[in-house]
């Protein structure tokens, strides 16, 4: 469904990605593991067209997406959750759902899947006329995936959704993300947390200075020893 080749990326004169190649395939939870600074979140902002690729390819579905601007690129039916959240903090729950269905005019599925939503996190619909910056962090972080979630995408990005929770919000979290993925959506998480992300992931990737440098199944990353070392505190 994606495929990344040999994609570098800079920020003015200075490489942050240095010729990365990974793929997601349709129906997987892929995550990307790393250490702080290592470059997933600039490989993440590649993928959406946040940050321009120097070189390499791009590509979703066999088709290139290097040069699309991060609007054409969701109306190919990716979304990403960034890092932080980002919600509307001012507008209410419910404000900040309709604003992920802004390109959508379906308005029976929208509704559908709307439902949806509020079954997956009953909490929001108690607060759906709460403003967004009231709520708890797990809260705002269920919002965030939420609202990727209205515009009905094909591959959901997702952006370290366990930082700053707490233990029992992020395994939450964690399930809720399998389940959308066993619903049918294809998942590519980027996670410091790498225990918790192989746990639910079909393959990983471990990246370092810019560099990929290992992939494999989750169950064999989770039991390599120098993963377990270095990013699992074992
Ligand atoms: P974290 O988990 O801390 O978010 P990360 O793995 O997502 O880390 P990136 O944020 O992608 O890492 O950063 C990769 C490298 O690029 C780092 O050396 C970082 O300092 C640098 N970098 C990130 N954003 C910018 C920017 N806007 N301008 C210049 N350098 C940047």
């Amino acid at each position: 469904m994606l495929e990344l080749r040999d994609v570098c990326t800079f920020y003015g004169n200075i490489p942050a990605l240095h010729g990365i190649s990974l793929r997601v395939n349709e129906g997987e939870i892929v995550t990307l593991i790393g250490a702080n600074g290592a470059g997933k979140t600039t490989t993440l902002m590649t993928i959406c067209g946040g940050i321009q690729a120097r070189s390499g390819e791009i590509l979703y579905e066999g088709s290139p997406i290097q040069r699309l601007r991060p609007n054409q690129i969701v109306r190919l039916g990716i979304s990403q959750v960034p890092e932080g959240r980002l919600i509307f903090p001012e507008l209410t729950v419910q404000e900040n759902l309709d604003l992920g269905a802004f390109l959508r005019s379906d308005k029976e599925n929208i509704r559908r899947d709307m439902d949806y939503i509020f079954s997956l996190f009953p909490i929001l619909a108690q607060r759906r006329r709460q403003a967004g910056g009231t709520l708890s962090g797990g809260e705002q972080q269920m919002l965030a995936i939420s609202r990727a979630i209205m515009g009905r995408p094909r591959l959901l990005l997702l952006d370290e959704p366990s930082l700053g929770l707490a233990p029992i919000i992020i395994q939450q979290i964690f399930s809720i993300i399998q389940k959308i993925n066993h619903d049918g959506t294809t998942v590519f998480l980027v996670e410091q947390n790498a225990n918790q992300a192989l746990k639910i992931a079909h393959r990983g990737y471990v990246m370092e200075n810019g560099r990929v440098v290992m992939e494999n199944s989750a169950e064999a990353l989770l039991n390599d020893q120098s993963v377990r070392r270095a990013y699992l505190g074992m």
